[in-house]
C-alpha cells in the first residue's frame, strides 16, 4: 500500500493499493465519526463497483444509500446536482455525514461540487476509477458541473476527505478510456519529471501501473500544496490544455476525449517551443512518439486559427494574454504569457 499526505489548508491521505475497494469500508471508518454515507456513481461505474463498496460500507458499521446518475459528460448539469441535493435532504443526512463519489471524472467533479455546497459543505471521499480520475482530477479539490456555455463554468474547491485509489479497477476500462488518462500521465513527465518521461518510453506503463499512478499523485500533490487555488504554479498542469480544450471545443465535446486533446495540444505547444528557441529541438517529436505508443493522436484537422480564437475564450486567459505552458525541457516547464494577438503566429510559425 502506498499513501500520499496531502498538506493543503484541510490536510489528507491518499491511498493507492489493489483491491482496496473491497475494503474501503475500514479506511473510511477511521477517518469519520459520520454514521450515514451517500455514494453517488454512475449507470456505467455503480453496476460494476457499487455492490462492493456498499457491502465494505456496512460491515464498517455505515448505514448506506446511493444515488446513481445516467453515465455521460451530458449529465454534468446543474440539474443533476440538484437531484444529488434532493436525494441527500430526502434522507435527512446532516453536515455530520459523508458523501463517497465512487466513479470517473465527471462523477468526482459533481460529487464533489455537491458536497461542497449542501449545507455549505459536508465531506466527501473519492474513489476514482478511470486512469484520468486516478492520476488527475481526484486530487487537487477541484470540484465543479457545466454550463451550456462552457465545461466547468461553476465549480468550488473543496478537498477531499480521503482519495482511495484501487489500480484494479482499470482492468475494466476500454483501451480508449485508458489512453485517455495516459494523456494526463505523459503531462505530468513533460512538465515536472523527465524520469517519469523516460520510464514511460522504455516501459509498458500497463504493467508498472501502479507506481505510475504513485508518481503522477505526488507531482500534482506538490503544484497543489504550492498553489491550492491556482494563483501560480498550479497553472503548470496546464500544459497542452489551452489548445487541448479549445479542440474539445471545436469538436463539440464529440468524436474526441480530454486527453487526445490534449496530446494534440502537447505537441502544439511543445513545437511552438521549438521554433521561438524556448524548448530544445527534437522535443515535440520525442512527445509525438511518446503519445503514439499509448495510443494517443499527434495531430488535429481543425484550422489553426480556429483552434486559436477557441482558445481565447478559456476561463484561465486573462485580460490582452494567454498564459501557455512551455517547456524549457523535458521535465521542466514554466509560465509563458503570449498577447492574444501574437498568439496565432506564435503557434503557427511552423506552418509559414
Ligand atoms: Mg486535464
Amino acid at each position: 500500500m502506498k499513501k500520499i499526505h496531502v498538506a493543503t489548508g484541510r490536510p489528507y491521505d491518499i491511498f493507492i493499493e489493489r483491491g482496496l475497494i473491497r475494503h474501503c469500508g475500514e479506511y473510511i471508518r477511521k477517518i469519520t465519526k459520520s454514521e450515514k454515507v451517500m455514494i453517488i456513481s454512475d449507470s456505467n461505474v455503480f453496476p460494476l463497483y457499487g455492490e462492493t463498496v456498499r457491502q465494505s460500507l456496512e460491515e464498517a458499521g455505515f448505514r448506506v444509500y446511493t444515488h446513481v446518475f445516467l453515465a455521460g459528460e451530458q449529465s454534468k448539469t446543474l440539474d443533476t446536482i440538484a437531484e444529488m441535493y434532493h436525494s441527500l435532504i430526502g434522507n435527512s443526512f446532516t453536515r455530520k455525514d459523508m458523501v463517497v463519489a465512487l466513479g470517473g471524472g465527471v462523477t468526482g467533479d459533481m460529487a464533489g461540487f455537491a458536497s461542497a455546497t449542501y449545507l455549505r459543505g459536508i465531506d466527501f471521499v473519492q474513489i476514482p476509477t478511470s486512469l484520468l480520475a486516478q492520476v488527475d482530477s481526484s486530487v487537487g479539490g477541484k470540484t465543479g458541473v457545466d454550463l451550456p456555455q462552457g465545461k466547468n463554468l461553476i465549480g468550488a474547491f473543496w478537498q477531499p476527505v480521503a482519495v482511495l485509489i484501487d489500480p484494479d479497477t482499470l482492468d475494466t476500462l476500454t483501451p480508449h478510456f485508458f489512453a485517455d488518462g495516459m494523456g494526463e500521465v505523459i503531462k505530468y513527465g513533460c512538465i515536472k519529471s523527465e524520469e517519469l518521461f523516460s520510464t514511460l518510453e522504455t516501459q509498458n506503463a500497463k504493467e508498472i501501473i501502479e507506481d505510475i499512478i504513485f508518481q503522477c499523485v505526488t507531482i500534482k500533490r506538490d503544484v497543489v500544496e504550492h498553489d491550492e487555488t491556482e494563483k501560480g504554479e498550479r497553472a503548470l498542469l496546464n500544459f497542452g490544455h489551452t489548445l487541448g480544450h479549445a479542440i474539445e471545443k471545436e469538436h463539440g465535446f464529440t468524436d474526441i476525449s480530454h486527453g487526445q486533446a490534449v496530446a494534440v495540444g502537447m505537441v502544439m505547444i511543445a513545437r511552438a517551443g521549438e521554433h521561438h528557441d524556448i524548448t530544445p529541438k527534437g522535443t515535440a517529436e520525442r512527445i509525438a512518439r511518446l503519445c503514439q505508443k499509448y495510443h494517443l493522436p499527434v495531430t488535429d484537422n481543425t484550422p489553426v486559427e480556429n483552434i486559436v480564437k477557441s482558445s481565447f475564450n478559456d476561463k484561465k486567459s486573462t485580460g490582452s494574454a494567454v498564459s501557455l505552458i512551455v517547456l524549457d525541457k523535458i521535465g521542466v516547464s514554466r509560465i509563458f504569457s503570449v498577447e492574444k494577438s501574437a498568439m496565432l503566429s506564435f503557434v503557427t510559425k511552423e506552418y509559414v
